[in-house]
């Protein structure tokens, strides 16, 4: 039997970014790596607290949501976490959703309509980029963190204007510019929105966030805040005014079409955001952690950590060299001990592929140094 056309069709895909570099795989957890990959900054993921409310969770309750919060789906739980999440973040109200990605397009693809201006930082994470997608809301991309060139965009916008970034940026580790934001969005009458997905149990008091930290809260529209990093678990809500928590469960689709959160998610998150105040040392440690990684790793001829980054390093290489010469460096680091990974294009712009390293509460200064010396071996050896 011949191969079928569209069977063939996939296929070339695949092979052509086979071809680039770029074809994605699947790998399994590493294990007995030290971790410089995940997501798990605090470790809550792998907190026996945290397991324990899990299994509590589970015990008492049923396997599963049943359906959609707006049918079967919704428990008294749900709606405890969401006023918690409210107060904790000192937002009007809160609506969870399944994921990050479920949040940005649940948020973005319903709240700005036809007539209406979204301007989005060119980095912008892609669940932000398909909500936007999916809006009928006439998009512009600004530079990179820049106001000035946001300014200079302003002009072409209609309608309700929204304005979407990110607080910590996922693959620079950058900090957006919040307060020149906040201020420009106050004077021209535009709407914030900012994803919080790295810096919500990190950032502000108690793991606020970096809204919190920087006491703008009254001037973001809204936030989204995700439950798969430092909170260990899964999930994510919008926290914004109690008029968008009640639009989103009328239009959201991500909100409305889908199975909600099982209970024992919910009951993980409750305990998540009840262990948050107690882990300011673990905050306080990861950032010394984060501060050593870069000036550690800045010492080390052929590496450059950007004096920017925060929580979240990319590493870059004097040359540029490609996602296969940085992909050889991750696996060589893999075989050394540690979990490091190449983050190639598409998720970042050919020529600046890089590894990404993420420092946690549970990293150690030994262990620091010694993917320093490490990943120094490695990029003279690969000739970088
Ligand atoms: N926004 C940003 C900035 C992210 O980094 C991520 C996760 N990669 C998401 C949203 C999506 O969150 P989730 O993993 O909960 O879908």
């Amino acid at each position: 039997m011949p191969t079928p056309p569209l069977h063939q069709r996939l296929a070339t895909h695949l092979a052509k970014r086979e071809a680039e570099g770029t074809r994605r795989r699947l790998s399994l957890p590493a294990e007995n790596l030290v971790d410089f990959s995940s997501n798990d900054y605090l470790g809550l993921a792998r907190s026996p607290t945290l397991r324990q409310a899990l299994q509590a969770g589970m015990q008492q309750e049923d396997a599963g949501s049943t359906g959609s919060r707006l049918l079967t789906g919704n428990s008294a739980a749900a709606e405890a976490l969401e006023t918690h999440l409210s107060q904790f973040h000192r937002a009007e109200a809160a609506l969870l959703f399944n994921s990050g990605y479920a949040a940005n397009l649940g948020f973005f693809a319903a709240v700005p309509r036809r007539g209406d201006t979204i301007f989005y930082d060119e980095a912008s994470h892609a669940s932000v980029k398909d909500g936007i997608r999916s809006s009928f809301a006439t998009a512009y991309s600004f530079r990179h963190n820049d106001v000035a060139d946001l300014e200079r965009r302003l002009p072409r916008a209609t309608g309700a204007v929204f304005v979407a970034v990110e607080a910590l940026y996922s693959m620079d580790g950058d900090i957006a510019p919040l307060r020149e934001l906040a201020a420009l969005c106050q004077q021209r009458e535009l709407y914030l929105v900012v994803d919080e997905a790295h810096t919500n149990g990190l950032y502000g008091p108690h793991g606020a966030g970096l809204v919190a930290e920087l006491g703008l809260g009254n001037d973001v529209f809204a936030r989204v805040l995700t439950f798969g990093k430092a909170l260990g678990s899964q999930g994510a809500a919008v926290a914004g005014p109690t008029v968008l928590r009640d639009y989103l469960l009328n239009f959201s689709r991500p909100f409305i079409y889908t199975t909600a959160p099982a209970p024992y998610t919910v009951a993980t998150l409750a305990a998540a955001y009840q262990l948050l105040p107690t882990l300011d040392t673990e905050r306080q440690r990861l950032f010394a952690l984060s501060d050593y990684l870069k000036s550690t790793l800045n010492a080390v001829p052929g590496l450059h950590v950007p004096a920017n980054s925060h929580v979240i390093h990319p590493v870059f290489f004097p040359t540029s060299p490609g996602p296969e010469a940085v992909k050889q460096v991750a696996a060589a680091a893999q075989v050394a001990g540690f979990d490091v990974r190449a983050i190639v294009a598409p998720t970042v712009p050919a020529g600046t592929e890089r590894l990404r390293l993420i420092v946690h509460a549970y990293n150690t200064e030994a262990e620091i140094d010694r993917l320093a010396g490490v990943l120094g071996k490695i990029s003279i050896h690969t000739d970088l």
